[in-house]
């Protein structure tokens, strides 16, 4: 396949430097080397991790990737999503730079130079994730689709590749909802908005899950006018709903924000499309010159022979028990195509698992993995461990501190938001965070050492922080924790001590 029929990418030297990093034209197919102790189908983080790992432990090792080494994350996920937020935030911060009594004139935001950047950015990126650099690791590396031929036997291109163990990491999609009309109006998804030429006049974006939210607000501080449509009453339904209630208050103040609402139908009217909402029983419709689809990922399991391997799947994606093992016992699943999570750093981390379960004798299990997650909207939401129902649910106790007692905060003028942690009333064990506010993907780092450590809310207290810094609100939540211990017996007990030593 040549790369110009790739979806999502476009035919300038960014593109074309990203291409000839992560899938180089004149790639030269290897020849199989007998059995492998793994096969690793699908290039992404979990196919990379996994493959990179497995060589440099010394283990013979083939990578099958059908489109672009690097996966989601590299070419229409985290890293253009984030780069749009990048110039986004800055466009929003020179609007409201006069609250700092800093002056920027008219903001103009130039489209194209924006989206030439976020694409410059991941051929900038691509080197990590290079062929050359996976083949010069020890790699087999086909870049070719790939399926299972029988219980441990995968093609790829003709070729069969023998293996003691496999890692499927064929990752996720865009779902995309069966609403009447919208394939004929045409829409846009995660793989095509990174290729727009500027931001259209107006959007419409379907699904307020954390790519929606991101990338709405991203359109809406570029000057798109952006309609986000949920179908939940909350946005970021996964997350603490007193802390996403922040962010749809941050939202609605840039865009139009409309929840619990069902999708009806959309035509296309020359160059609009028209998209018609039902709300409580109201009918109502949005226009947008594009349409973004961000309802959710769909695994990624057609085609890949799962019967011929007697692996067996679920709605969610590939079935696999507590240490990524599939119904076959040959073969492991790591990443977005696992159903667990939808994120890098878990896929990350699942392909750690997997390596140490599939290579050794290892007992690695996923449930215990504390997986953090942040949502990149302005402000922040990051998560850790339990979140507030969940946590009500265990009879945790929880504690908060608004960002209105912290000092960072009150100095940089971003105010709006809460520190949380979750813990066990008997122990003082911290068992989830959530912080929503500026910075709040850092943040929540802290949490998740914490979680990882099995730290009290004492260690916090204890743990020096630099001022003035957002994370002193973990310290402040341990110094609460221990005045809301001392009973007022033993309160009574230091008071008469402390008299006696005047
Ligand atoms: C807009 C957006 C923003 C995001 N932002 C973040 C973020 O900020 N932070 C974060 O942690 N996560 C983010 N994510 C999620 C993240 O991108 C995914 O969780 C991650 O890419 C999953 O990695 P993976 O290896 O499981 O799958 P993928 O990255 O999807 O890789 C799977 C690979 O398998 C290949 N493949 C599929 N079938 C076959 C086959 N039969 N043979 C060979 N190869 C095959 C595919 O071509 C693909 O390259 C974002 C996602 C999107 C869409």
């Amino acid at each position: 396949m040549s790369w110009a029929e790739l979806p999502g990418l476009v035919d300038g030297p960014e593109d074309r430097r990203l291409v000839s990093l992560v899938r180089p034209a004149d790639w030269v197919k290897p020849a199989p080397r007998g059995r492998y102790n793994l096969v690793v189908l699908g290039g992404g983080t979990a196919g990379l991790v996994s493959a990179m790992g497995a060589a440099g432990l010394g283990a013979r090792v083939a990578l099958c990737e059908r489109e672009l080494l690097g996966g989601d994350c590299l070419a229409f996920g985290c890293v253009p999503s984030k780069a749009l937020l990048r110039s986004a935030h800055a466009a929003h911060a020179a609007r409201n730079a006069s609250s700092l009594g800093v002056s920027s004139g008219s903001v103009e935001v130039d489209g194209p130079a924006v989206f030439r950047r976020l694409r410059h950015l991941r051929a900038d990126i691509a080197p990590h994730d290079a062929a050359a650099r996976v083949r010069d690791a020890g790699v087999d590396v086909y870049l070719e689709s790939a399926r299972f031929t029988g219980h441990d036997t995968v093609e790829v291109n003709g070729a069969t590749l023998r293996f003691s163990r496999a890692v499927i990491a064929t990752g996720s999609r865009a779902r995309v909802p069966e609403v009447p009309g919208l394939a004929e109006a045409g829409y846009l998804t995660n793989v095509t908005v990174f290729a727009l030429s500027e931001p259209p006049p107006r959007l419409v974006v379907i699904g307020a899950g954390p790519i929606g939210c991101e990338l709405s607000q991203a359109f809406a501080r570029l000057g798109s006018q952006v309609t986000l449509l949920g179908n939940k009453p909350q946005i970021l339904p996964r997350d603490d709903h007193e802390a996403a209630e922040f962010v749809a208050v941050a939202l609605r103040r840039e865009l139009r924000l409309e929840l619990a609402v069902r999708v009806r139908r959309v035509e296309r009217r020359g160059e609009v499309r028209v998209v018609e909402v039902e709300q409580a029983g109201r009918v109502f419709v949005v226009e947008g010159e594009e349409v973004l689809v961000a309802t959710g990922r769909t695994p990624n399991i057609e085609g890949l022979g799962l019967e011929a391997a007697g692996v067996e799947t679920t709605r969610r994606g590939i079935a696999t028990n507590d240490f990524l093992r599939t119904s076959n016992r040959r073969v492991y699943a790591a990443g977005d195509v696992a159903g667990r999570w939808a994120f890098t750093h878990a896929a990350d981390a699942m392909a750690r698992v997997v390596l140490r379960n599939a290579l050794f004798f290892g007992r690695s299990r996923v449930s215990g993995l504390h997986v953090p997650w942040c949502t990149y909207t302005d402000p922040e939401l990051a998560q850790v461990g339990l979140t507030l129902s969940e946590a009500q649910a265990r009879g945790a106790v929880t504690l908060t501190t608004s960002l209105e007692r912290n000092d960072r905060a009150l100095i940089d003028g971003q105010t709006e938001g809460f520190a949380r942690v979750h813990l066990d009333p008997r122990r003082g064990t911290i068992l989830g965070a959530t912080f929503v506010g500026a910075g709040a993907g850092d943040a929540i780092g802290e949490m998740a050492v914490a979680l990882q450590g099995g730290l009290r809310m004492e260690d916090l207290s204890a743990t020096i922080h630099p001022y003035p810094t957002r994370i002193e609100s973990w310290k402040r939540l341990g110094d609460d924790w221990q005045r809301a211990k001392l009973t007022p017996r033993v309160a009574g007990l230091l008071r008469r001590f402390l008299s006696l030593r005047r």
